[in-house]
């Protein structure tokens, strides 16, 4: 079946180096089976790296499978076309000013695309949103050759694979979670911002934080639509911490029933802009 952009044939998951847009990854490519294998491939990778490695890791079954069999399956809307099938590696700006942390890709979004928030409803409040206030070059993002650009901004699921009813197990975070912390200490000298998409991506960047030895308040800062909170740097550099910022998740649950409106969110994408843009 052909890539709605690039009319190109792919089977479904799409095989590493096959063309793509936007694939990290190759044949060569090591592949993580194990908790042990993501911590050890994790561990001094360059970002490039670490985008591919993601990409075509295999380290939890249960979501392997599940990603695989929706690829499979897929939704009637999407049945002509290929799904990604694999795990979505982070998107935008190698030094980002701005990172925005999800919880993990979509089934039939991200999960299909092959870049995160791209390719569902989610997606189109995240972007629309990042572009008012000018953290995307455009509001919308269907497939990954639509030319989006993210100049300021990287955009990461906490949980690279999608996970059925959007709920990763305890087991499958913490398995993953080497992925998040070396993305993180590889574009933490720019971040300026990070803004937690719902409490679940709030929680993983506390975690992160502390697991990579910087400075976490206590008590911990609670999460809320628009709590703020300070985290430090590394010990040899304490000053150089971030501002973290609370969104609800723009789920079609929150989107839906009014708990997240546009107004809302884009209060807390432009405060993470302007914060980024300050000078100092
Ligand atoms: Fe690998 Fe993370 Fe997917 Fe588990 S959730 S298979 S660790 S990419």
């Amino acid at each position: 079946m052909p890539h709605p952009a690039t009319g190109r044939p792919f089977p479904s998951p799409v095989p590493p180096g096959s063309g793509w847009p936007g694939d990290p990854a190759d044949a060569t490519t090591p592949v993580a089976t194990t908790p042990a294998q993501v911590r050890r491939l994790a561990r001094d990778a360059e970002l490039a790296d670490v985008d591919a490695r993601v990409s075509v890791c295999r380290a939890c079954p249960r979501l392997v499978r599940w990603r695989e069999d929706v690829a499979t399956t897929k939704l009637a809307s999407f049945a002509g076309e290929p799904y990604w099938g694999r795990p979505i590696p982070g998107f935008g700006s190698e030094r980002p000013a701005v990172l925005v942390v999800g919880l993990a890709p979509a089934a039939n979004g991200a999960n299909r695309t092959g870049r995160v928030f791209t390719g569902d409803r989610s997606g189109d409040w995240l972007f629309a949103s990042m572009h008012r206030v000018g953290l995307a070059t455009q509001a919308g993002s269907v497939h990954a050759a639509d030319g989006l650009e993210l100049p300021e901004t990287r955009l990461v699921a906490t949980v690279r694979c999608a996970p059925p009813l959007n709920k990763p197990t305890p087991e499958e975070r913490d398995t993953c979670a080497p992925w998040l912390d070396r993305e993180v200490t590889l574009v933490a000298d720019s971040v300026r911002v990070v803004v937690a998409l719902g409490s679940f991506g709030w929680e993983a960047c506390l975690r992160t934080w502390r697991r990579l030895g910087r400075d976490v308040p206590v008590p911990k800062p609670r999460f809320g639509h628009g709590a703020e909170a300070w985290l430090g740097g590394s010990p040899g550099a304490p000053a150089r911490g971030v501002v973290l910022l609370g969104s609800y998740h723009p789920s079609q649950q929150n989107t839906f029933t009014g708990r997240l409106t546009e107004a809302m969110l884009d209060e807390v994408l432009g405060r993470a802009a302007a914060l980024a843009r300050m000078p100092g």
